[in-house]
């Protein structure tokens, strides 16, 4: 195979990107409080804001969504998902949801309990701030390595096993409502989850009869990791891994914004019929009905489309080796990013990028905002902005330990010429990285601040 697999498709439509300058730019991140958030797609010339629902769909996807089955009930595009969901996922009972929040809301809405722990590995933000707006605490437990930006261990995704285990004990199982694991590790980097994880996990579920959850969105992408680094896998294929992956958990909420190749929708599997009711009745309350779930039937058809294109080897291995390409350029630039690169996205680590930059003043921020106007591409600050908390009692600010950007890249979207901009852009960046100043925060809302907050340059 080619070092870096080249793209399994060519392109059929293209959608031209509108060209600005730098003093054009300029001027619309002042007017976005230097939030990326509040920009106009437009105005962006290389958008990596996020992996989410950014997939450029196939023909075969298209063609499906012409035979949408608009039916309130029973419609036919709601089969050909389920047979999907069933075949790649195993859970007996499913609903499809508006997009992976809506899943998250009704699953937090019948677990989370007022002073009592979810553990995960690391929650993802929406669902972070979704136990705890229902007074839950958000137990992160990922592994050692997982903060540290320079090791190489092959799944830093995984769950502290042994934390997991003391967590339980030391809150009382009784007391510890469900277990979550997210794969891959979207907020850890992307990085992968171990199927061994998955399996010591589930024993531990199992030891304390607390049911566990996949939080799903990438793991297709997992799935392919799992294939790649784990011993014992390399011949099998991702559809079977994935097949294996979910036998270790009672069920699994999803976004299918990012390996359902889809630009909408969610999903909601489980195994316990019981839960299945509840989760019925909440399903009519806020999403919709059963079998369309707030998705069109034709958005239910090409999610059906997008499963089984997700997990097909030939797309997996050039997604994942484009952002390893990705990685090891910016490597080679000299520009520190958190390594090795994951599944989705590459993460420029921020308090390495800009060491004069204290994390109380944003180092992610000014890096987003400066990318812009240099080069026009957009990437995420995951670091104080987003992930910051102040203690209510004492007032005082715990910044995380990751400062990071987060450049993810789009399913099928960009080619290695854009990436390449992408690197160089950085790399000039990072020479002139002492020019760059700190950023003060003028505005910001009470939970995640990040999509709303407005900065401004300090001094
Ligand atoms: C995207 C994502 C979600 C939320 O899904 P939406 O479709 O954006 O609502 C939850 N968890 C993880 C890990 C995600 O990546």
């Amino acid at each position: 195979m080619a070092k870096y697999p080249f793209e399994p498709f060519r392109v059929k439509v293209v959608e031209p990107i509108r060209m600005s300058t730098r003093e054009q730019r300029a001027a619309r991140i002042a007017e976005a409080g230097h939030n990326v958030f509040g920009l106009r797609a437009e105005d962006v010339l290389i958008d990596l804001l996020t992996d989410s629902g950014t997939t450029a769909m196939s023909d075969d996807q298209w063609a499906g969504m012409m035979v949408g089955d608009e039916s309130y009930a029973g419609c036919r595009n709601y089969y050909h998902l389920r047979e999907a969901v069933e075949e790649i996922f195993g859970m007996p009972f499913f609903v499809p949801t508006h997009q992976g929040r809506g899943a998250e809301t009704i699953l937090c809405d019948l677990f989370v309990q007022p002073g009592k722990p979810i553990p995960n590995n690391t929650h993802f933000d929406s669902t972070e701030a979704n136990v705890l707006v229902r007074g839950g605490v958000a137990l992160n437990l990922p592994v050692p390595e997982a903060r540290d930006p320079a090791s190489h261990h092959p799944f830093k995704g995984d769950m502290d096993v042994a934390g997991l285990r003391a967590a339980i004990q030391s809150w009382g199982p009784e007391n510890v409502p469900l277990i979550l694991l997210t794969v891959t590790n979207n907020t850890a980097a992307g990085q992968p989850v171990s199927m061994r994880n998955l399996r010591e996990t589930r024993a531990v579920a199992d030891e304390f009869g607390i049911p566990l959850f996949f939080d799903a969105a990438r793991y297709a992408e997992n799935a392919y990791f799992i294939k790649l680094r784990e011993a014992g896998y390399a011949e099998k294929s991702p559809l079977e891994i994935a097949q294996e992956m979910f036998s270790y958990a009672d069920g699994f909420v999803m976004s299918s914004k990012k390996d359902g190749l889809v630009n909408i929708g969610g999903l909601f599997g489980m195994r316990d019929e019981a839960l299945y009711g509840k989760v019925t009745v909440e399903m009519i309350l806020r999403e919709g009905f059963l079998t369309y779930g707030g998705m069109a039937g034709r958005d239910l058809e090409a999610l059906a489309r997008g499963l089984r294109e997700g997990l097909q080897e030939s797309y997996l291995a050039h997604r994942i080796g484009q952002t390893r390409y990705f990685g090891e350029k910016l490597v080679d630039a000299g520009v520190p990013i958190f390594e090795p690169p994951g599944g989705h996205a590459v993460y420029v680590d921020a308090r390495r990028f800009f060491p004069h930059i204290p994390q109380s003043e944003f180092p992610g921020v000014a890096l987003t905002s400066h990318l812009y106007v240099d080069a026009g591409v957009r990437g995420i600050e995951l670091g104080s902005l987003a992930f910051a908390h102040t203690d209510p009692e004492t007032g005082e600010t715990r910044c995380p330990e990751l400062e990071t950007v987060r450049l993810a890249l789009p399913r099928r979207v960009y080619s290695q010429t854009h990436i390449d901009y992408v690197v160089e852009s950085l790399a000039e960046l990072y020479a002139r990285r002492e020019s760059v100043r700190g950023m003060r925060v003028v505005w910001e809302g009470p939970y995640m601040r990040h999509f709303t907050a407005r900065l401004e340059p300090i001094g």
